[in-house]
């Protein structure tokens, strides 16, 4: 390895790469990494965790109110957006000195600076300078997808919506996915008006179908406004600052931000991998093999720029993976079967395992149970809002799939998601004590 600079040059600091960078260090190896925004990436600095701040934030919305019913004298509430904006971007700082740190501490050479592939073993920072390694990880992530119509220009995407100065008194958020209806349910709660277009009749695809329609209905009721089958004609900005945007099927609409929420692309434009013979993808993705290299035997790719599961769990556990076989002589790829997952909406919904139309397409025969209950917090509270749970099993009674919303279901799923990875049956969740009284409960409770 003495001929090359490092054994490890890493692209990007992200979940992925972070990862990736201390374990091969660990591993014994000399690894730089190259980072042109901030160390942490998406879902450090602008994605995940201060998203996660900001529904915390948003649900007191929903407390404050409900706290009445439990006896509590709530006057004069006010929320200061300032306040909840520069607390989250203070702790963003704080997780990105810990990430930073990391990596310092196993002795990984951090280099700030856009870095491009200009050799299969060789890399050209922004400055210049060329460095060679034995590998190359690309570690470089996603950015928001932004559709082309006129006026593009005048709406943001999750990145910004974090830095607004002022809450917008209505929004317009273009999209069905995790990020829509996040911020949805956060602007909502904050008391801004929301509105979501998306160009198909269907949101959040991929979440099991009674549960989406659960969301929408209660999205509904919270006072979110739908408008399907919508795509951008173009967004105009008048004299007064609004934006006036038009869309198909249905009648334009003035609002005072519009944010793009239409999924996310593989950051790999300019990296001059096509160059080298990279094989990419549609969408612009690196293909890898299962055990993340990419077409050219010194590169490998790890994270949402693969575009296999774009979760920052997945690209933790691909970025161990690399380093342990590369660095730990231990071979290991990542198993994709029953990820679990989770759309931070108000309230939560998520899943892990097949939904009920993926097992009876490819099951046949399966077993469905639900549970469809209001929480005790809300029966008192006065909230009408109903969660729902199912499990499917296959003829067996193997549970194969647990899809839940309502109040804390991801904190649930998450144990839940353990029993569906182990492969266990409905009978043994009914063995189980019920802890009670308890959402969760139900889990062991179901008919
Ligand atoms: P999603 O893939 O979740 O949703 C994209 C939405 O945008 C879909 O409704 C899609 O519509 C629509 N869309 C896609 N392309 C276009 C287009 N050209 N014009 C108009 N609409 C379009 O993307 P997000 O941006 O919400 O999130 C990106 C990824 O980040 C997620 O897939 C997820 O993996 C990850 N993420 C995870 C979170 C979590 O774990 N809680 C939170 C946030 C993000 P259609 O359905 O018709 O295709």
């Amino acid at each position: 390895m003495a001929d090359y600079d490092y054994d490890l040059f890493t692209i990007g600091a992200g979940s992925g790469g972070v990862r990736a960078s201390r374990v091969a260090a660990a591993h014994g190896a000399k690894v730089a990494v190259a980072e042109e925004h901030r160390v942490g990436g998406t879902c450090v600095i602008r994605g995940c965790v201060p998203k996660k701040m900001l529904v915390y934030g948003a649900h007191f919305a929903e407390d404050l109110q409900d706290a009445r019913a439990f006896g509590w004298t709530v006057e004069n509430c006010t929320f200061d957006w300032k306040v909840l904006r520069d607390n989250v971007l203070k702790d963003v700082d704080r997780l990105n000195g810990l990430y930073t740190q990391t990596l310092e501490n196993h002795k990984v050479e951090i280099i700030h600076q856009r870095a491009t592939v200009t050799g299969p073993n060789e890399v050209t920072l922004a400055d210049g300078r060329k460095v060679t390694a034995k590998y190359i990880l690309i570690a470089t992530g996603a950015r928001p997808h932004v559709p082309g119509c006129p006026g593009h220009e005048h709406g943001i995407t999750s990145n910004e919506a974090f830095h607004l100065d002022a809450l917008p008194k209505r929004i317009l958020i273009a999209g069905g996915g995790y990020i829509a209806n996040e911020f949805a349910g956060i602007f909502n709660e904050f008391g801004t008006s929301v509105t979501i277009i998306n160009r198909s009749d269907q949101l959040l695809r991929g979440y099991d179908e009674q549960l989406r329609d659960r969301l929408l209905q209660i999205s509904i009721t919270k006072g979110i406004d739908f408008r399907f089958k919508a795509e951008f004609r173009g967004i105009e900005k008048l004299e007064s600052g609004a934006l006036k945007v038009s869309m198909t099927n249905h009648d334009d609409l003035e609002v005072d931000c519009v944010m793009f929420a239409t999924g996310r692309l593989p950051n790999t434009e300019g990296l001059g991998l096509e160059a080298l013979g990279v094989e990419l993808g549609e969408r612009g993705s690196i293909k890898v093999d299962r055990f993340s290299k990419s077409s050219v035997d010194s590169i490998y790719a790890v994270g949402d720029v693969t575009d296999r599961i774009q979760l920052t769990p997945v690209a933790i556990r691909e970025g161990q993976a690399f380093a342990d076989t590369l660095f730990g002589n231990k071979p290991t790829t990542v198993d994709y079967n029953h990820v679990p997952s989770a759309v931070f909406s108000h309230p939560p919904m998520c899943g892990v395992g097949m939904t009920e139309s993926q097992a009876r397409n490819e099951l046949g025969a399966i077993r469905v149970y639900t549970s469809d209950f209001r929480p005790m917090k809300n029966v008192l509270a006065g909230r009408n809002e109903r969660s729902l749970y199912k499990m499917i099993c296959d003829e067996a009674d193997k549970v194969v799939g647990i899809h839940l919303l309502g109040p804390d279901a991801p904190e649930i799923l998450q144990a839940a998601a353990v029993a569906v990875k182990a492969g266990l049956t409905k009978a043994d969740f009914d063995a189980t004590v019920a802890i009670h009284p308890t959402m969760a409960e139900e889990l062991v409770l179901m008919r």
